[in-house]
């Protein structure tokens, strides 16, 4: 068994790739969902091993150390559903209106959710990185120099939500790949993570953030606007029939990945976003 990458405790724990509570929350305790990853699984429980990470943390940390930072996230969530005209509206998220007065403690806390997120996609992606910037950030520094996060909307995973839930009652809840790069030198890492309409970026690299400690005070966060102008249907051949599969790869995938289809392109966006970080609320 290998040791807990925030605690070094050997790792006893499988942390969930979704949130326990975000599949019970639309799903149900006897779930009917697909999961899409290389091939399409069919889920019958929240509590499928596809759904979770292979053990790389321990129970402690996942069970205790971490809670605050699941419920945290949990608060986010559900206000980011219930408010989404409003963020589209203000592109702007008030972590006061979510969290009142204690807003600065749990906006740390969903950046700690994260980054251990974050942590344990790097960890089982195989690519050597030295995390400890990020599990001491997890248990308890107040700022963080190897990790950023940036909220985001897109266009077309709205249109997606609002045509699927003219017909029943859909969840979108996505899990991107893990994009890295520049792995000799000092490797960075990327991706994201949407629920419904709000996508979370996160990236991760030595030295990336020199801004945390404004942005942790500021009770703002802004965020992207994608548009989903990108979009192109690819032409039908005649004897297929538009499956299900195609259906997904298509316009899921599509939406999600926006204009960034290709890696070279996913590297150039986190790496924008690195930019735009250390830029962020720096008047403030
Ligand atoms: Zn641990």
């Amino acid at each position: 068994m290998d040791n807990c990458w925030i605690c070094s405790n050997i790792a006893d724990s499988e942390e969930h790739k979704f949130k326990a509570s975000d599949l019970k929350r639309f799903h149900g305790k006897k779930m009917n969902a697909l999961y899409i990853s290389k091939k399409i699984i069919e889920l019958n429980s929240y509590k499928d091993k596809s759904l979770k990470f292979p053990k790389v943390i321990c129970t402690n940390c996942n069970n205790n150390l971490t809670r605050p930072h699941d419920d945290a996230y949990d608060k986010f969530v559900i206000f980011c559903f219930e408010n989404h005209e409003q963020i589209l509206k203000t592109q702007v998220i008030d972590f006061e209106e979510i969290y009142g007065e204690n807003w600065e403690l749990e906006k740390v806390n969903l950046y700690r959710y994260y980054a251990k997120h974050a942590g344990c996609k790097i960890v089982t992606s195989n690519i050597k990185a030295d995390l400890k910037n990020l599990s001491e950030f997890i248990k308890g520094n107040i700022q963080v120099t190897d990790f950023l996060v940036k909220f985001e909307r897109k266009a077309g995973v709205q249109a997606i939500m609002h045509a699927f839930n003219l017909a029943d009652k859909y969840n979108h809840l996505y899990n991107s790949e893990t994009t890295y790069w520049n792995i000799h030198i000092a490797p960075k890492f990327g991706g994201w993570l949407s629920n419904n309409y709000m996508t979370t970026n996160w990236v991760f690299g030595t030295n990336i953030n020199t801004n945390s400690k404004n942005i942790f005070k500021n009770k703002y966060e802004t965020i992207l606007l994608t548009d989903n102008h990108f979009f192109e249907i690819k032409e039908q051949e005649d004897d297929t029939e538009f499956s299900r599969i195609k259906f997904i790869d298509q316009y899921i995938i599509g939406f999600e990945n926006s204009h960034n289809k290709t890696t070279e392109l996913k590297v150039e966006y986190f790496e924008n976003l690195i930019l735009a970080n250390n830029t962020a609320h720096n008047n403030s």
